[in-house]
């Protein structure tokens, strides 16, 4: 039988970067094994915070590719079914009322367990358990009540989560068995921490899939990290793409411990992907991302200076602070050029010389200069460096003083000059 699987957030807000690896590891399972990948969003109330939660949520799996079957479905359009369930528990003998509310009957005695996919046997001395409230005094379902009738209703076969549910799962087996109903296979998946060991939250860095894609990580970046996050193809491979996860990925390579999140092996493996797309790819992701943000710059100059970056940012979110000076002049830090003033006279007369403007013709130039001013390559292009991009970290000199033009690259090197 085809497995069948859901995520099911509660909308409180954006989506926790640990939520997304939960639903990552559902979404790989469903699709390596064929089966569907729900979603259902376990909301308890209609608020608009709930509404923009959920537009929120759905937007970070879309971004991410993981796309999901059928129509998203909402805990809370079951409610008179969850209350018709409970009724059902009560005239069995199964549940009983309690100041309004329908608790469940736990058993006193005995245990409860199961073979969790990653964890193996789990049990619970049933006397641990509390009779745990099915329907408030309100009418509403509680979470250990909604979410199993729902997993019932919706032949989920495999319940993927966080280690954080896994008190819930006795509960849960207990529910669906006075139910009669087949109980799924439980997988519960480490918590991914931060650096110091503790569950990854603020504190660590960024924690929303938004925040990762305003600051220009990749998906598919996002994707391959997160599936490391608990899950191994073999020791030491660290690159695999979203197609290549697909076809590798079981639940049985999933460890229990903890899987500590790190900032830089992201940023490390963002840069693969980044340097690894096709140019025009590379071009059209930069456009499409510094559009998403805001920044309205010319499209042919971004797509001219793609090139000149793709080898040397790790993320998108580093290409103006690196290339900006394409779109405007910046001025140059004072300790770059100072006491340079006559070198960059020079290099703007000998710039205005040559023919054509272009990055070879514009090196061999410069290399002259320096030879004839007895300066290092190095010394002699730090300044003129400055003098144009305005810092001494930027894209290829002789590539970005060909793409600002000779008008642009004489102007700022008379610019510099003066004021050296
Ligand atoms: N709404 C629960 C959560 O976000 C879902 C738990 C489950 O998958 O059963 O943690």
């Amino acid at each position: 039988m085809a497995p069948r699987v859901r995520f099911a957030p509660s909308p409180t807000g954006f989506l926790h970067i640990g939520g997304v690896r939960t639903a990552l590891f559902n979404w790989l399972f469903a699709r390596h094994e064929g089966g569907e990948f729900l979603l259902r969003v376990e909301n308890t109330d209609r608020s608009r915070e709930v509404e923009e939660s959920v537009e929120q949520i759905q937007e970070s799996l879309r971004w991410l590719g993981l796309d999901w079957d059928g129509e998203v479905a909402f805990q809370l359009d079951r409610l008179e079914r969850h209350q018709e369930v409970a009724r059902r528990l009560l005239e069995a003998g199964h549940a009983y009322e309690d100041e309004g509310a329908i608790r469940f009957r736990m058993p006193d005695e005995g245990k409860t367990g199961w073979e969790d996919v990653v964890r193996g046997h789990v049990e619970f001395p049933n006397e641990k358990l509390e009779d745990v409230v099915l329907l408030r005094s309100d009418g509403r379902p509680t979470y250990n009540f909604a979410s199993p009738v729902d997993d019932m209703d919706d032949g989920i076969t495999h319940v993927v989560r966080g280690e954080d549910h896994i008190a819930n799962t006795p509960k849960q087996i207990r529910v669906l068995e006075a139910l009669g109903a087949p109980l799924p296979a439980y997988a519960h998946l480490p918590n991914v921490l931060g650096a110091d060991g503790r569950k990854l939250s603020k504190r660590h860095g960024a924690v929303s899939v938004e925040e990762f894609r305003a600051r220009g990580y990749l998906p598919e970046a996002i994707v391959n990290y997160l599936a490391l996050l608990g899950w191994s193809l073999d020791a030491e491979t660290t690159v695999i793409p979203p197609e290549e996860l697909v076809r590798h990925f079981t639940l049985d390579r999933v460890g229990a411990s903890g899987a500590t999140f790190d900032y830089q092996k992201l940023e490390w493996l963002n840069g693969v992907y980044l340097r690894d797309l096709p140019p025009e790819e590379y071009a059209h992701r930069l456009v499409g991302y510094l559009r998403e943000q805001g920044f309205d710059g010319d499209e042919a100059t971004i797509r001219a200076a793609a090139p000149l970056c793709q080898e040397k940012i790790a993320t998108l979110g580093e290409f103006l602070a690196f290339a900006g000076f394409f779109f405007e002049r910046v001025e140059p830090d004072p300790a770059l050029v100072d006491g340079s003033a006559d070198l960059l006279a020079e290099a703007e007369q000998t710039l205005a010389a040559v023919e054509p403007f272009t990055a070879p013709e514009i090196e061999q130039a410069l290399r002259g200069l320096a030879e004839r001013l007895e300066l290092k390559p190095r010394r002699a292009f730090g300044p003129i460096r400055a003098a144009v991009t305005g810092s001494n970290v930027s894209p290829g000199l002789f590539e970005s003083l060909e793409l600002l033009g000779r008008e642009e690259s004489l102007a700022r090197l008379s610019a510099a000059s003066r004021s050296a």
